[in-house]
C-alpha cells in the first residue's frame, strides 16, 4: 500500500513502483520522526505530576504517541513537562536541567502553577510561571489539568513540531545561544540576565536613601 502521508510533494510515481517508493521532503521526514518519538524527562514538582503519571499509565497511555520512553537523564530527553508548582528554590535546578537537554527541545507547562503561579501566584516562595526563565512551547490550563488535557497538549506539541522547517531551525545557527543563566537563590531569587537592571535599581534606592538622610539631618540642625 502506498504511504499517502509521505507522498506529499506531488511527484508522480509510476504505478509499478508505488509499493516500493515513497517521496517526501526532508522537512516532513525530519518532523515526522521527531514528533512521533518525543521522550519526556521523568520528573515532577507537585500535585500535577500525579496527573502526568496517570497519563502515562494504561488507561490513557501516552505511549500510543511514541512518548513512553520517559528518561531520567535530561541528556536523553527532548520534552520537559513542568508539572507542578515552580518554587524559587527549585527553579535553578529546572534551568540547569533544561540547559542539559539537547536541541531540539521543547517545554510544556502543565497546570496553572507552571503556567503562571496558579493559586500561589505572588507567594513569597513561588515563581509566577516557568516561562519567566525558560521558553515554553505549550501551556495546559487547569488545576490540575486532566490526563485528557495533557494528552491534548502533547498532541498540540506534535502538530507544532510538524510545522517546523530545517532551514529556519534556530539551533542550527552559529550564533544560537543555548545556555540560559542559572538563577541564583539568595535571600530572594536573582536572574543573572537582570543584573544590570538590579544594579541600577539598587543604585537609585541607595541615592534616594542618602538624600533622605541628608534632608532629615538638615532638619535636625
Ligand atoms: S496547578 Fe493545581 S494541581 Fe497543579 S501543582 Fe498547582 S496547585 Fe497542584
Amino acid at each position: 500500500m502506498v504511504n499517502e502521508g509521505l507522498n506529499k510533494p506531488g511527484v508522480d510515481i509510476p504505478e509499478e513502483m508505488q509499493n516500493q517508493v515513497a517521496i517526501t521532503t526532508l522537512d516532513r521526514i525530519y518532523n515526522w520522526s521527531r514528533s512521533k518519538s518525543l521522550w519526556p524527562m521523568m520528573f515532577g514538582l507537585a500535585c500535577c505530576a500525579i496527573e502526568m503519571m496517570i497519563t502515562a499509565s494504561s488507561r490513557f497511555d501516552f505511549s500510543r504517541f511514541g512518548m513512553e520512553v520517559m528518561r531520567p537523564s535530561p541528556r536523553q530527553a527532548d520534552v520537559m513537562l513542568v508539572s507542578g508548582t515552580v518554587t524559587k528554590k527549585m527553579i535553578p535546578q529546572i534551568v540547569r536541567l533544561y540547559n542539559q537537554m539537547p536541541e531540539p527541545r521543547y517545554v510544556l507547562a502543565m497546570g496553572a502553577c507552571a503556567s503562571g503561579g496558579g493559586p500561589f501566584k505572588e507567594g513569597y516562595n513561588v515563581v509566577s510561571g516557568v516561562d519567566k526563565f525558560i521558553p515554553v512551547d505549550i501551556y495546559v490550563p487547569g488545576c490540575p489539568p486532566t490526563p485528557q488535557a495533557l494528552l491534548h497538549g502533547l498532541i498540540t506539541l506534535t502538530k507544532k513540531i510538524e510545522t517546523e522547517k530545517l532551514s529556519e531551525a534556530e539551533w542550527y545557527r552559529k550564533d544560537f545561544e543555548e545556555e540560559i543563566p542559572v538563577p541564583i537563590l539568595g535571600p530572594d531569587l536573582i536572574d543573572p540576565r537582570n543584573f544590570e537592571r538590579i544594579k541600577q535599581v539598587s543604585r537609585e534606592q541607595l541615592e534616594a536613601k542618602v538624600l533622605d538622610e541628608s534632608i532629615s539631618t538638615e532638619d535636625t540642625l
